[in-house]
């Protein structure tokens, strides 16, 4: 057998009969390359929203266990369906639930995490001559033993998992676009497909705003050496390859530009300036599984005086951390302020790690668009700025040319070079 494969299918790749019919064709033609194939499918088109407003319609607050009941459907009907298609081109196949594929999950029921993939029963199959078709986006609880599903997206981290558990050569994830960019090309259309884009900086574009692949699912990828490529499902051209760090090739200064609406910011007035004030806020966020992004805080600058915490959050966690730190009120903080609306704008790029003055260039490129900038924050190869979020499309633009991603982007010269050089 030439190797073993992971396909993964997005929802707009299985939308209708057609393309269900398609996807078929196309895993058909690996396993007659001799792969072993194993596809990981999303649910079609919409449903998954169809079936959150389904349990909205019933529900005001509806029950986590029984949500990922209801929610895990969507997956089997792409893989029955798909199995069906593949049997009609004169092979094998079987559809598994994601329990079935043993996938192991922990118990936080809407976004669990992956604990174990047990894949007997896949491999076993796959040594049956069958092409094996998971149900993405879902596992079993381990002590629970109830359906899980893994957050929104969650099939780029079924297939990555499935991945690393079968040792599969390559990880392809195939979807409505042809890679990953180096910016929406719906707000730049210069924007250049990345042949190439390296474990870590995906991960800061996945968790700034990058809707190619689930951020869980880069990080799996990353921690168990599981290639990536990420490709449309429309076409066959190659996509954009995820890969350890010395793997890509050139390194020019930044590598995308990438934004985000889909943030909330809250900010605690009155935190009082001693140990555990910040451990109290976060624990009880994390306890309710809230994602915290940004963080800023300063001393008060008086003595005695009180301090001031933001955070941003994912806008659908916002109620969630509200209910959190409600019973904190009055001891941890003496008022809550939150703004729904809010923009973020981020340059990511592994070359800013050695190279001074990326910052200010960033900053300088906003304000002559006259972009207030509201929080900052930076890693070694991220740098995010929250803004309004009307400018965001102009922000992205601004900086996608200044730092000439629509070219070759500004490529980082010899050490030798570097030296004499003046500000990026
Ligand atoms: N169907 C799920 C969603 O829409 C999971 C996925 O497609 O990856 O979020
Ligand atoms: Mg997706």
């Amino acid at each position: 057998m030439a190797g073993t494969i992971v396909m993964k299918f997005g929802g707009t790749s299985v939308a209708d009969a057609e393309r269900i019919k398609r996807a078929a064709a196309r895993i058909v033609a690996q396993r007659e390359q001799g792969n072993a194939v194993v596809a990981v499918l999303s649910a079609r088109g919409k449903t998954t929203d169809e079936l959150i407003g389904m349990a909205e319609e019933v529900s005001v607050n509806p029950d986590p266990r029984e949500m990922d009941m209801l929610l895990s459907t969507g997956e089997r009907i792409s893989c029955a369906l798909c199995a069906m298609a593949i049997h009609d081109l004169g092979h094998r196949a079987i559809s598994l639930t994601g329990s079935q594929a043993g996938i192991v999950t922990d118990e936080s029921h809407t976004k669990a995490l992956i604990l174990d993939v047990r894949a007997d029963r896949i491999r076993s199959a796959l040594e049956g001559d069958h092409i094996v078709l998971v149900a993405g986006f879902q596992g079993v609880s381990s002590t629970g033993r109830d359906v899980t599903t893994l957050g929104r997206g969650g099939s780029d981290t079924s297939a990555v998992a499935v991945a690393a558990a079968l040792g599969a050569d390559v990880c392809e994830i195939y979807t409505d676009v042809p890679g990953v960019f180096t910016a929406d090309p719906r707000i730049v259309p210069e924007a250049r497909k990345l042949d190439r884009v390296s474990f870590e900086e995906m991960l800061e574009m996945a968790a700034s705003g990058a809707g190619v692949l689930q951020l869980r699912s880069v990080e799996y990828a990353r921690n168990h050496g599981v290639r990536i490529h990420c490709r449309s499902s429309f076409g066959s051209e190659p996509g954009t390859f995820v890969v350890p760090e010395g793997e890509t090739m050139e390194q020019p200064l930044i590598t995308a530009v990438t934004h985000s609406t889909a943030e909330a910011r809250v900010t605690l007035i009155g935190v009082p300036d001693t140990p555990g004030a910040a451990a109290r806020i976060f624990d009880a966020l994390a306890g309710a599984n809230v994602n915290v992004d940004m963080i800023v805080q300063n001393e008060p600058t008086t003595a005695g005086g009180r301090a001031e915490i933001s955070f941003t959050v994912p806008r659908e966690d916002l109620r969630v951390a509200r209910a959190a730190l409600e019973p904190l009120k009055g001891e941890s903080y003496a008022d809550l302020h939150k703004h729904e609306e809010m923009g973020k704008v981020s340059i990511v790029g592994a070359g800013m790690r050695s190279h001074p003055g990326v910052a200010a260039k960033v900053f300088r490129v906003l304000a002559h668009e006259g972009v207030n900038i509201e929080m900052i924050s930076t890693s070694p190869i991220k740098i995010s700025c929250v803004i309004d979020p009307d400018r965001v499309g102009e922000a992205v633009q601004a900086l996608h040319s200044a730092f000439e991603l629509d070219g070759e982007g500004t490529i980082l010269e010899e050490e030798s070079t570097r030296a004499t050089r003046a500000e990026p």
